[in-house]
């Protein structure tokens, strides 16, 4: 999967999937503790970084996959 991952443990919601709309360490800050080191793409641009028809269909490939692997709130 390029888009979804997980699913990961959630202390809100017991245990959900990830997405990430963004190519990595695109940015608006440079914060010394990122967990994912430097910021590459530094910029204050909003747009549209992928097709938002390949996240959500690669969100709806995941619930499938992953149906019986989440748990639903209570
Ligand atoms: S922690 Fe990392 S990803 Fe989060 S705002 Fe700071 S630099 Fe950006």
């Amino acid at each position: 999967m390029k888009y979804v991952y997980g699913p990961v443990p959630s202390r809100r919601l017991g245990r959900s999937l990830g997405i990430d709309p963004i190519p990595s360490k695109t940015c608006n800050y440079q914060c010394i503790y990122c967990q994912l080191g430097r910021t590459i793409n530094f910029t204050n641009e909003r747009k549209n970084y992928y097709p938002k028809e390949e996240i959500i269909a690669e969100v709806r490939e995941a619930i499938k996959q992953h149906e019986n692997n989440l748990e639903k709130k209570k």
